[in-house]
């Protein structure tokens, strides 16, 4: 009597999926996929980082990652609706929102076994697809200088205000394009931490350590 054999499985092929074969056959995500599934991570910040790292290498951007009770998903940062289809409220912003709808995920989870953290791609193709362009990576954002990020702290530390600082730093650093997003994200951090260092000097004062 012989064995019976180990079930076969087939790696999964786009190509079957209706509706699928113009935009997925032997895409650039499945070498994406090739590339970070097989990597295990201590924590979620590496392997966070390392998909955010390579992804600028493939030409796409991840938002923050959401977790449900045992997933952590990182979403394309071009997912959910463009404002402009939001309702009929007049839109103010300094940026066309690039928001197109996309279904690009990976699935970020602990292994059971060594508690190592580990990526995989989603069952449903349609998450594993962008529905965009990806942008060449000459084109891609480049984070600021650090020389930049420090001048934006100083003038934080100084109490200047958001205007001025903004003029000041355009003026200083006029070769770095501009990301009014970015700016904002950095003074907020930059006010937190000043403010808590402050807060915890005057509770020494007040407690006369001062
Ligand atoms: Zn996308």
């Amino acid at each position: 009597m012989s064995m019976p054999l180990a079930p076969q499985i087939a790696p999964f092929d786009y190509r079957l999926v209706p509706g699928s074969i113009r935009r997925i056959p032997e895409s650039r995500m499945k070498h994406f996929f090739g590339k970070i599934i097989p990597l295990k991570f201590a924590s979620v910040k590496d392997a966070s980082a390392t998909c955010r790292a390579l992804a600028k290498d493939f030409g796409f951007t991840l938002k923050q990652e959401t977790s449900s009770s045992k997933n952590i998903y990182l979403y394309c940062s071009r997912e959910g609706i463009p404002d402009s289809r939001k309702g009929n409220k007049p839109i103010k912003r300094k940026r066309a929102s690039i928001r197109c709808d996309c279904k690009w995920r990976i699935i970020l989870f602990q292994n059971d076994a060594d508690k190592q953290w580990e990526f995989r791609q989603s069952q449903n193709p349609q998450h594993c697809e962008h529905n965009h362009e990806l942008i060449p990576p000459e084109l891609m954002p480049r984070p600021w200088p650090t020389s930049m990020l420090e001048r934006i702290a100083y003038y934080v530390n100084l109490g200047v205000r958001t205007n001025e600082i903004r003029t000041a730093i355009q003026r200083e650093f006029p070769d770095q394009p501009w990301d009014e997003r970015r700016f904002y994200n950095r003074l907020s951090d930059e006010r937190s931490v000043f403010f808590n260092i402050k807060k915890i000097f005057l509770v020494f004062q007040a407690r006369g350590f001062g």
